[in-house]
């Protein structure tokens, strides 16, 4: 990493101070996490952090939230999607952000212990925008983000960062939400007759009377 992005991303990350306590290092690690400066992971941030505040609940640091995430892929603003796993601690590897393939700059997240959610999606001015900034065009000339001009990526952000909830987004009114029950999770591990690998117990599949893990079972 260059150590003029490494600096853009540590002075960016400062400006989180101002959305409360800790968001700084959040807003941090979340440029870090991503890779790159752009504005579509600070406007997925953004929008995990208006939803929190909806829903006036704090960032997920358990099991007891869930995002739906409507970006999808295959276009210039995916990077929204991180920015919302990581402002709302609703991280893939929890199991708790699940993408919809629409194409829409928008998230819902669903507390799953009052049953209440908000959705959240990005003005269509904002995004139209942001489609036509020097940034997006650079990107669809081909340039890497890591090679667009900090200037023009810091911009975007510092840009964004001004403006406030209400001149970014939509914020639905809070809706009931009720998820289907969840399976309990595993605690148990077995051992996998063919492969000799570990599996989470509820995972394994029983062949010819052996636990047997998934991708030998042939399935
Ligand atoms: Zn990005
Ligand atoms: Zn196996």
């Amino acid at each position: 990493m260059k150590p003029e992005q490494i600096e853009a991303m540590h002075l960016l990350g400062k400006k989180g101070a101002d959305f409360g306590e800790l968001w700084d290092t959040y807003f941090e690690s979340a440029f870090f996490i991503h890779g790159h400066v752009c504005g579509g992971m600070p406007l997925g941030f953004r929008a995990g952090l208006a939803a929190l505040n909806a829903l006036g609940s704090e960032r997920e640091l358990n099991m007891a939230k869930l995002v739906f995430v409507e970006t999808g892929t295959g276009h210039a603003a995916g990077c929204f999607a991180d920015g919302t796993q990581m402002a709302t601690g609703c991280t893939f590897g929890k199991g708790l952000i699940q993408r919809t393939e629409y194409g829409k700059w928008a998230m819902t997240l669903v507390d799953k212990d009052s049953h209440k959610a908000v959705r959240v999606s990005v003005r269509p001015e904002v995004m139209q925008s942001s489609f036509n900034s020097p940034f997006v065009k650079m990107r669809k000339e081909g340039t890497k983000p890591t090679e667009v001009p900090l200037e023009i990526s810091k911009g975007l952000v510092k840009n964004l960062l001004q403006k406030s909830d209400d001149e970014l987004f939509v914020i639905s009114d809070i809706f009931n939400y009720d998820l289907p029950k969840a399976p309990k999770p595993t605690f148990e591990l077995v051992t996998c007759h063919q492969c000799g690998e570990v599996v989470a117990a509820n995972k394994a599949r029983v062949k010819n009377g052996e636990l047997i893990c998934f991708p030998c079972s042939g399935y």
